[in-house]
């Protein structure tokens, strides 16, 4: 039987029983069926539960609750979108961006509260959030960050600290600022996922574990297909995030891309009192190839990145998330932030895939001629806006108007991504390009030019 403690720190550490429930049976007919019990599942059902506790729900999951990102994430709640506020602006107006990013804000104060309320203890520590200069080149990024906030209206919600104020927080290797939020929180994901799958049991779905949607057939009573018989229903919701791209129907809506994370052991006070951190920030550095680091409850340092390459045909398996090599980048990367890291051992590596739009953007979008719903591509930033997500298909679910229902991600579709080859040699085009312009950038200490192909081929 798969040991699924394996797949990553969090799901060995949720504190609850990771034994699968029942498969699906047989055929069913409920109100609602949903693929994939991670947040975005659950959270959608346990929102619907609260607008009509009498709907029937069946949560259809290939492995078990919190298999997929939401087990295995970088534990920031943050309210932010890969496209940030200046470019919802640009696309969508800047009402539209404030409108976003208020609703984030309040995500997370949902999310902090939904916690409270389950009765899910799930180490939320609202630390807020360091983007950190490290060297010269790094500078120009994080004022212009600011800059852009300031522009929509943000600017009271972010400051720029120097390297002082900065090091009274946290002792970087080679930081010389940072621009700080306090609207970001850190979370142990496996606590969170595995406790909203009991809290939404409790209130009534049922959740079948080790059970593969194969197909999704749309239309008046659409159904998700299963081996062992069909689940119909009145609404489908597909919550697969990046696992959908394996779906005939979203196939080229959106690509997985594998973000992958290394785990020191827990560091001895000594360490923790020559690095500061005790306020337990996000952080990560404006690198293109993208980092993130988080601290957590027992005293270990997370450090994560891109760097696992993209497989023709989004092809997913295990194997990509234990990608050696840019788990032993990551291993030095962490090492450079924190020389002391040096003597330290490193006890975990895992990683999994995330889903990335052609534009970048997410989409929550319910048609009511075939019946199916979903929230998708997150772009590695899920645990705040899948929330959000679950809140707006309930609302596109009971046909409820709401402010919610008119955000910029509502009913939106990405452009599809080009047909293979054409897209395996961009996308590794891109990756390949970032990791050599952050290279470069690091070496003459200026900024990337912004200007090259993979720069321009990968902006959002
Ligand atoms: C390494 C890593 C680090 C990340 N760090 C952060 C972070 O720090 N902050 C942040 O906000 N976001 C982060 N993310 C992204 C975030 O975790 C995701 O956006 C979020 O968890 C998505 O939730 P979800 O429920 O939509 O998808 P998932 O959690 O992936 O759940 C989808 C579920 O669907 C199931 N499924 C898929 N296909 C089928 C099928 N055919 N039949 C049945 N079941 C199926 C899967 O098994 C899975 O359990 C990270 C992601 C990764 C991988």
């Amino acid at each position: 039987m798969t040991d699924y403690r394996a797949y990553s720190y969090w799901l060995e550490t949720a504190g609850d029983d990771l034994a699968p429930r029942p498969p699906l049976p047989h055929s069913l007919a409920v109100d609602v069926a949903i693929l994939g019990a991670g947040y975005t599942g659950l959270w959608t059902a346990y929102y619907l539960q609260e607008a009509n506790p009498d709907l029937t729900i069946a949560i259809i999951e290939r492995e078990v609750a919190g298999f997929g990102a939401s087990g295995r994430n970088g534990g920031w709640a943050t309210p932010t979108f890969a496209v940030g506020p200046a470019g919802i602006a640009r696309r969508f107006g800047p009402e539209a961006a404030r409108s976003l990013q208020s609703a984030l804000y309040g995500a997370l104060d949902e999310l902090a509260a939904v916690l409270a309320r389950e009765g899910i203890d799930a180490d939320l520590v609202r630390g807020g959030k360091l983007r950190i200069a490290r060297g010269l080149h790094q500078l120009p990024a994080i004022r212009q960050a600011y800059r852009e906030y300031q522009q929509v209206g943000l600017g009271d919600h972010h400051r720029l600290l120097d390297s002082a104020e900065l090091a009274e927080r946290i002792r970087v290797d080679g930081a010389l600022g940072a621009l700080w939020t306090p609207d970001c929180a850190v979370v142990h994901p496996g606590k969170l996922v595995r406790g909203l799958a009991r809290a939404v049991e409790r209130r009534g779905a049922t959740i079948y574990e080790q059970t593969e949607v194969t197909d999704v057939v749309p239309g008046a009573t659409p159904r998700l297909v299963t081996p062992a018989g069909d689940v119909q229903a009145r609404t489908v919701v597909l919550a697969g995030e990046a696992y959908l791209s394996r779906l005939r129907l979203l196939h080229r809506q959106l690509i997985p891309v594998h973000s992958l994370i290394v785990l020191t052991e827990p560091l001895s006070d000594a360490q923790w009192e020559a690095i500061g951190w005790s306020g337990r920030e996000c952080l990560a550095s404006t690198r293109l190839s993208v980092d993130y680091l988080s601290r957590t409850r027992d005293g270990r340092i997370l450090f994560g990145g891109r760097g696992a390459p993209y497989h023709l045909g989004s092809q997913l398996s295990d194997g990509q998330d234990r990608h050696a090599p840019t788990h032993a980048m990551l291993r030095r990367m962490a090492t450079e932030w924190f020389p002391q890291l040096r003597d330290v051992a490193f006890t975990h590596a895992w990683g999994g895939p995330v889903g990335v739009s052609r534009d970048w953007m997410p989409t929550v979008a319910y048609d009511r001629g075939s019946g199916i719903a979903s929230a998708r591509a997150y772009a590695g930033q899920g645990v705040v806006v899948s929330n959000l997500a679950g809140r707006i298909l309930r609302d596109l679910i009971v046909q409820q108007d709401s402010p919610l229902t008119r955000l910029p991600m509502v009913g939106h579709r990405s452009p599809d991504w080009e047909p293979e080859p054409l897209r395996w040699l961009g996308v590794r085009y891109v990756q390949r390009g970032l990791l050599r312009t952050d290279a470069r950038a690091e070496r003459r200490q200026r900024p990337p030019s912004g200007r090259t192909l993979a720069e321009r081929m990968g902006a959002h």
